[in-house]
């Protein structure tokens, strides 16, 4: 059977279950979902009513029997049964009809997953036909990998991987982790401290949509040539209880998310000073990369080249690097197989 034989039966998957976002990738494909890891839960029937981008539609605005959560939000599976009622939707969508019996399916799972965490993985996996070949993958080796960073070599490479729940930070060599670290501060923690600077210093109570889209736009963590740029933005005042705009610059932005970029950067400082000598010297020749949403904030990656000395890249396509990471596993499986493990 050849190469292509073997992909057009194939339903081996590769999964990133994501704080922020759930991509599935099936080789021969590519990436066949990439949506929100949000779930609505209606609690009278106790069965998801929506997932993903439509459920994120939902947030805040469902009534009293609907929930709207994200149940990975604070970095590992917080609601374990949510978390396996969202996967298992998302796995329906991704196969189609066809049947995952006998397929490989790789799961890339943040480094710090609890054996009850990843025993809610498996059992969504089973509920949804995937009964044989689960493996995981630690996100941060996954995340390399999908960054093209030469993983199966004895070298050191550095890779930063800051999601919406979790930063992970880790060196590696020979399809290993040598030092890791996974660190509650990430996306949204940067989210949560723009909120909180615009409603103690505007009284404006903005949304969680609103304050990502200020992130995105004027996030800021370095100053850059278009330091100018303003905002106009809308949202409740809390004193008269109305509709109020402000309009806020880069330089406040950068201000007052300076203290939680201040500890993705020293999550960072903490693996490099205890990196062995000969694999520091690798990461000062190569760099550091990064991967994740949190990469594309804004001299982000100035910032972290002038704090350490060392250069600093953005991987491209951040939000993909774990999925494709797994999908490079899948069809590179007898290079690759000993990143991963059978359950
Ligand atoms: P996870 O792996 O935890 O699901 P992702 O890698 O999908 O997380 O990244 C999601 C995070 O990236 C969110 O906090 C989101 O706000 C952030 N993000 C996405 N795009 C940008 C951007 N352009 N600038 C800043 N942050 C971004
Ligand atoms: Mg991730």
């Amino acid at each position: 059977m050849g190469l292509f034989d073997r992909f057009s039966e194939s339903q081996d998957m590769g999964i990133d279950l994501g704080t922020a976002n759930t991509l599935i990738y099936i080789p021969g494909k590519d990436i066949v979902l990439d949506e929100p890891s949000v779930i609505a839960i209606d609690d009278n029937k106790n069965e998801a009513i929506a997932v993903g981008k439509e459920a994120q539609k939902m947030l805040g605005r469902t009534p009293q029997n609907v929930r709207t959560i994200r149940p990975l939000k604070d970095g590992v599976i917080t609601d374990v049964k949510e978390t396996e009622m969202m996967l298992r939707e998302f796995i329906k969508k991704a196969r189609g009809n066809n049947n995952l019996t006998r397929s490989r399916i790789i799961v890339g799972v943040p480094s710090g997953i609890t054996s009850v965490e990843r025993k809610a993985v498996e059992e969504a996996m089973e509920t949804s036909g995937a009964i044989d070949n689960i493996e995981f993958i630690d996100e941060p080796i996954a995340a390399a990998i999908g960054a093209g960073l030469p993983v199966d070599e004895p070298v050191g490479s550095m890779i930063v991987d800051i999601g919406g729940g979790t930063t992970e930070v880790a060196v590696l060599s020979l399809q290993g982790i040598v030092l890791s670290d996974s660190v509650r501060i990430a996306g949204d923690e940067v989210t949560d401290a723009i909120k909180r600077y615009l409603k103690r210093t505007y009284n404006l109570i903005i949304g969680e949509r609103t304050a990502e889209q200020i992130k995105m736009q004027i996030g800021s963590a370095y100053p850059t040539d278009d330091d100018q740029e303003t905002m106009e933005i809308r949202g409740l005042n809390i004193v008269s209880g109305l509709p109020k705009t402000v309009t806020i610059t880069i330089e406040e932005i950068r201000e007052c998310i300076a203290d939680t970029v201040e500890s993705i950067i020293d999550a960072i400082k903490k693996i490099l000073e205890q990196t062995p000598p000969e694999l520091a010297g690798d990461i000062i020749d190569r760099g550091i990369m990064l991967a994740g949403g949190g990469a594309l904030l804004r001299g982000l990656d100035s910032l972290i080249a002038n704090e350490t000395g060392i250069i600093t890249h953005i991987a491209p396509n951040p939000l993909k690097c774990v999925v494709y990471g797994t999908g490079k596993v899948l069809e590179d499986y007898e290079r690759l197989a000993r990143t991963s493990r059978k359950r």
